[in-house]
């Protein structure tokens, strides 16, 4: 028999909300914690910027038991994914079960040598103590600003010039009639840009350091979710694990792959005039494919065109009065400059010795299955394993994640199948696929189907794949068959 835990799950978004259904359900003693006043992590409507929407269509943006509503668009707005947050919250009857408004501020392993932490946890303007038996670390990728200075800003600001963080941009009022320079070149960057020329700036820039590849909603008219959602093309990409035989078969089919992307390639070029904006990336397409690939932001090639927007190869070196000086020499007019430029990963609470274990020196994680760490004991995380289609992602880690608690895996690996899995996937990234290095190598896209695959088989699923060869290989994760793959594998209570 099970025993039943006091679990903790830090975060209130899609991640803390899939821990604490999954941890519920098998009869555990779930607290849940969030430090705002409300759902949904980043999709909570306060920091949320004016017109963000998915970039996942909602049938791949959805836990396996509660799709999105029939109403709702291909690619829901910000405040719909909150609510649809809400009402899977409520179908749980998961509100029960978090204290809002509650921040954790420090976890260390329980100093009565039990198993198991103890979190401070500040609430009410309070500090207080709470041991718990497991925690399940559910504070996302995108929780802490990346705030970044350059020299002149204090005079800038003295003079009424607005610096900001992307997640501060929540009225599109305050754009009106003002010269907006957005820095980066991630979907952010992008969606703010063309927000704030929507909204009536006067005039606005966006200096961004890179070029890199971005995937419209729809490729030659065709929704992307039914061209690069699928196994044929994850298989195409360079997988970790590979056997010698597949190694072969890889170096065979070489031609043929690279065709493939050169093909896609020259489709983006065409379609988006990638040429006529010098914006055509360094690196071939299947080299960067990674949860940072963003998609293109509808209405950004027409901005540029019209004007609206002019975008500059570059970055910041100074403010100079009411300008911004360019590493370009360009000198452009500012009134409110728009920091997109993402957000540290971390986790700020935990003590550095275990900070330590678990973060190499070039900032990569060990994480067994994007989840655990031996040196870590009783505790896992959920959405580290962040993807394309999060939600179904963190909703598989956390059911996962509460069988390895409670050492219920069909497959539960020793320290020394954790620590050598852990080493693979560490030497795949940095010698094999750098581009998985993105977020301190915390995600799994391109490769949703083997990464799952994975999971089903630790959990002794009966059922891992659709019945239909060509439907598995041709077709995008579905929410529903995965839920069926989840009641496949063995259920327990405990207690
Ligand atoms: C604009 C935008 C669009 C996106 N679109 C997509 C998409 O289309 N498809 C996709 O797959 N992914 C998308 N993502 C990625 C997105 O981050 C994930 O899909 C998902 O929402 C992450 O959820 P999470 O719960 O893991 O993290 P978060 O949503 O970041 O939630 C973490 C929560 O933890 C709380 N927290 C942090 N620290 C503490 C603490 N110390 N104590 C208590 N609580 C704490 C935070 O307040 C927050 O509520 C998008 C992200 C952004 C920013």
């Amino acid at each position: 028999m099970v025993k039943r835990k006091n679990v903790a799950v830090i975060g209130g978004g899609v991640s803390g909300l899939a821990a604490a259904k999954a941890f519920d359900e098998r009869g555990h003693r779930v607290t849940g914690f969030e430090r705002t006043h409300d759902f949904g992590g980043v999709w909570e409507l306060s920091r949320s910027y004016p017109d963000v929407q998915t970039q996942s269509p909602k049938d791949l943006y959805c836990y396996t038991d509660h799709p999105m509503p029939d109403e709702y668009p291909e690619w829901p707005k910000g405040p719909q994914v909150h609510a649809y947050l809400h009402s899977y919250a409520e179908k749980h009857n998961l509100t029960r079960l978090f204290r809002l408004n509650t921040n954790i501020k420090a976890m260390e392993r329980r100093a009565d040598g039990q198993p198991g932490w103890t979190l401070t946890i500040e609430e009410a303007g309070r500090t207080r103590q709470e041991d718990f038996d497991f925690v399940s670390i559910c504070t996302g990728q995108f929780s802490y600003k990346n705030i970044i200075t350059h020299p002149g800003q204090e005079a800038f600001e003295a003079q009424g010039g607005q610096v900001i963080h992307s997640s501060d941009y929540t009225d599109p009022e305050m754009m009106r009639g003002k010269r907006v320079v957005v820095l980066g070149g991630s979907k952010s960057a992008t969606d703010i840009a063309v927000n704030a020329a929507k909204n009536g700036a006067k005039q606005v820039t966006m200096v961004y350091r890179e070029n890199v590849w971005r995937v419209p909603y729809f490729v030659g008219g065709i929704n992307f979710k039914n061209l690069l959602y699928m196994r044929a093309q994850e298989m195409q990409f360079n997988q970790w694990g590979k056997s010698p035989l597949q190694r072969v078969i890889a170096a065979v089919l070489k031609p043929l792959v690279w065709a493939n992307f050169r093909g896609l390639e020259t489709m983006l070029k065409l379609q988006l005039g990638l040429k006529k904006w010098n914006m055509v990336p360094d690196s071939p397409i299947e080299k960067e494919a990674s949860c940072s690939l963003p998609i293109v932001t509808p209405g950004l090639f027409e901005s540029f065109k019209s004007g609206a927007v002019k975008p500059i190869q570059g970055t910041f070196e100074r403010y100079d009065g009411d300008e911004i000086t360019l590493t370009t020499g360009d000198k452009v007019g500012c009134d409110i400059a728009v920091l997109a430029v993402g957000w540290k990963l971390g986790i700020p609470y935990l003590g550095d010795e275990f900070k330590d274990k678990l973060i190499e020196s070039d900032g990569q994680y060990r994480t067994y299955r994007l989840s655990v760490n031996p040196d870590l004991p009783d505790m896992g995380f959920v959405g580290f394993n962040s993807s394309f289609c999060t939600i179904l992602s963190a909703e598989m880690i956390a059911n996962w994640l509460v069988r390895f608690a409670d050492g219920k895996l069909a497959r539960q690996p020793s320290r020394d199948a954790m620590e050598k899995n852990m080493q693979m996937m560490l030497d795949w990234r940095r010698k094999e696929r750098p581009a998985a290095q993105v977020y301190g190598g915390l995600c799994s896209a391109p490769f949703h189907f083997k990464h799952f695959d994975e999971l089903l088989e630790d959990m002794g699923a009966s059922e891992r794949k659709k019945a239909n060869p060509l439907a598995e290989t041709f077709t995008y994760p579905d929410h529903k068959a995965y839920g069926r793959y989840l009641a496949s594998a063995p259920q327990y209570q405990a207690g």
